[in-house]
């Protein structure tokens, strides 16, 4: 079937779709929106602005024969994209066998896990990038309570939106001690704990290489009190480095964009909250499909656009990054096409 074997220039296939349902979020990550840039003035989108949950689902169906295996919804904060639920339900509809997976801060999934589980999601990743309330306060910029993001955890092991994944995203000088609290936390409890190092995405976080902690730094830290060792990858496209401590009580996961990047095996595409495809995290451009769908382009109208997209798709910027370092031309901001 034509567009089910495109591969990419770099000789990589099109499997993952993230899809941000917003560009708004409750939190002011300073790794991804420092509140001085993201403030009360600044110009998010218009309700108007975005595509519907219809027109979302109309383009997963479109793709849905070729390939796509899973479909991840993200932001900013997805959770707070009214009734983001019916989407869920919509998508699950369109692919029974899609992997439907939510991107989530935790802070409303007390309230929220239920009704995503029973439309159709079967897992998230929260974000929590410290078990202490003042180093948390500082990396999310916002007066809210680790345990509030803990009960939201709790909510969704209760609904079953298993696995669940914990992203916490390391910055030197602000929580590298928390590292291992976090994981001592953490072992035992069937979640997976991911360590993320912390990336230049966007042009407003102020990156510096010197603020990242290494995943070797970050593995040290860990093996000098629990021993772990690696192993297999579940799927080839997986970011994460997959460790496990060899007493049995359970996995971390290492995601080392900077200093061990992984584009070779990248195969995502981004949808933005206003209908445009991303071919990377560190994008400068993205390609409008909003047109192609309120202009009544068919299925197959829009699968092939987005397969001649693939088709000279040669995006590989931690690579770049890691062999001529940062480049900081107008990069897409994370929260506007959702991690
Ligand atoms: S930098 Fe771009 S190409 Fe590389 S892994 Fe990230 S999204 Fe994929």
């Amino acid at each position: 079937m034509k567009n089910k074997r495109t591969l990419d220039k770099l000789g990589r296939p099109f499997t993952d779709l993230r899809i941000s349902v917003t560009d708004r979020c409750n939190f002011r990550c300073q790794y991804c929106m420092p509140r001085e840039i993201f403030g009360k003035d600044y110009p998010f989108l218009s309700r108007d602005e975005l595509l519907t949950f219809e027109e979302i689902a109309r383009f997963v169906h479109a793709l849905a024969p070729y390939g796509l295996g899973k479909v991840r919804i993200t932001g900013g904060e997805p959770l707070i994209r009214k009734d983001v639920e019916e989407l869920v339900a919509m998508l699950r509809e369109q692919g029974p066998g899609l992997d439907l997976a939510m991107t989530t801060n935790g802070s409303l999934l007390p309230q929220k896990a239920a009704s995503l589980k029973g439309a159709g999601l079967d897992r998230v990743t929260i974000s929590l990038d410290s078990l202490d309330d003042e180093v948390f306060m500082t990396m999310n910029d916002v007066d809210f309570p680790v345990e509030k993001i803990l009960d939201g955890i709790t909510a969704a092991e209760e609904h079953e939106l298993l696995p669940i994944k914990i992203n916490m995203v390391v910055k030197r000088g602000v929580n590298e001690e928390s590292i291992l609290p976090m994981a001592e936390y953490f072992r035992g409890r069937g979640h997976i704990l991911r360590f993320i190092e912390y990336m230049d995405v966007g042009s407003t976080n102020a990156w510096k290489m010197d603020e990242v902690v290494s995943a070797r730094e970050i593995l040290e830290r860990i093996q000098a009190v629990h021993p772990l060792e690696r192993i297999d990858p579940n799927s080839p496209s997986e970011v994460a480095k997959r460790w496990r401590y060899r007493d049995g009580k359970g996995e971390i996961g290492l995601i080392a964009s900077v200093t061990d990047p992984f584009c070779g095996s990248c195969t995502r595409l981004r949808l933005s909250a206003p209908g445009e495809l991303y071919t990377c995290l560190f994008a400068h451009q993205g390609f409008d499909i909003k047109g192609l769908l309120r202009g009544g382009a068919s299925d197959q109208e829009l699968a092939d656009f987005v397969f001649s997209l693939w088709a000279r798709r040669d995006d590989n910027y931690s690579q770049k990054r890691s062999q001529s370092g940062p480049s900081d031309d107008g990069k897409v901001e994370m929260s506007y096409i959702g991690g």
